[in-house]
């Protein structure tokens, strides 16, 4: 039987992350502590292969791995063909323009003239052409936040998260230029076999993912006010309702969502309903 090889990043930011994806799809890839290359999944015919984040976009491309795990970030950097099968809400990152603290600055035409260091000299590239700025682009392999201290560069271009690194070397986010997040990529070329692999492994995925953004509902109403109650909850399809030892009483079930949540409860309060208790989705097929 045909078996999908995944490349995933052996370690680093993204592996926990990738490994609990794949744990929560039912698909052990737990090997990744025992540094083994690969690590096939008993349950489920993939196969695992850690690698550097770096080489996981050309051995997509090349067909070493069928799909892979990785930051959006690298995929572009590296410029690699590879198709994106689904964004998957973590690694989230952006890529900014920070210059040193002191500087004048006067917007993005500040850069026209200057040197900016970066380990990512290809999108940046595109993003001071997209920006007509004209600048130098200094390449270095790490430790980019220290080039405007010692004089190696007057700017840099880099990933931030919370920008404490920048401040402690006396540098500034100026400009958020792009946003990156972890995607699951694949061959351009996959064959129907292992299309039809990784079409499950999207099914379950996508199950984690509605699961994730969604909580499960449970309230006390009175009988009387059980219309109002339900058109309050929009559910799947529509909400249970279950009779309650005492007859003036239902208990209602439904889905919510988890960014519509707090709104619905104070008005499913207001409408009348108790007790109402809100628990976490495990997996939610729709
Ligand atoms: P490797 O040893 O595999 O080459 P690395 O050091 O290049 O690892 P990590 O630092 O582990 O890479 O980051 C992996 C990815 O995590 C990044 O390419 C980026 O997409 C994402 N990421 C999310 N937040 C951050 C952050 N604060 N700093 C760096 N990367 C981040
Ligand atoms: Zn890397």
């Amino acid at each position: 039987m045909e078996r999908l090889k995944i490349a995933i990043q052996k370690s680093g930011r993204l592996s926990d992350k990738s490994i609990e994806l794949f744990e929560k799809a039912g698909i052990s890839a737990s090997n990744a502590s025992s540094r083994l290359l690969f690590a096939s999944s008993p349950d489920f015919p993939i196969d695992i292969l850690y690698l550097r984040d770096d080489d996981i976009p050309q051995c997509v491309a090349d067909g070493v791995a069928d799909a892979g795990i990785v930051g959006e970030n690298v995929i572009w950097e590296t410029g690699q063909q590879v198709e994106v099968a689904e964004k998957l809400g973590f690694g989230k990152c952006r890529l900014s323009l920070a210059i040193p603290r002191d500087a004048n600055y006067n917007g993005l035409q500040w850069f026209n003239g200057k040197k900016i260091a970066t380990t990512y000299p290809n999108i940046l590239k595109k993003v001071l052409a997209d920006n007509n700025i004209n600048a130098d682009i200094h390449v270095i392999n790490g430790s980019v936040e220290i080039c405007p201290v010692i004089g190696l560069a007057d700017a840099i271009f880099d990933i931030v998260s919370t920008g404490s690194t920048l401040l402690s070397n006396g540098l500034v986010e100026k400009e958020k230029m792009v946003n990156s997040q972890a995607v699951l990529i694949k061959n351009e070329k996959l064959s129907a076999a292992k299309q039809e692999i990784l079409d499950k492994l999207l099914f379950r995925i996508h199950a984690i993912h509605a699961a994730k953004s969604n909580k499960y509902i449970l309230l006390n109403a009175p009988k009387a006010k059980l219309n109002d109650i339900i058109k309050l909850l929009p559910g799947m399809k529509s909400p249970s309702v279950l009779p309650l030892a005492d007859s003036d009483w239902v208990s209602v079930h439904s889905v919510v969502q988890e960014d519509k949540f707090w709104g619905i409860i104070d008005e499913l309060r207001a409408a009348g309903a108790q007790g109402i208790l809100v628990v976490p989705i495990e997996k939610m097929i729709l």
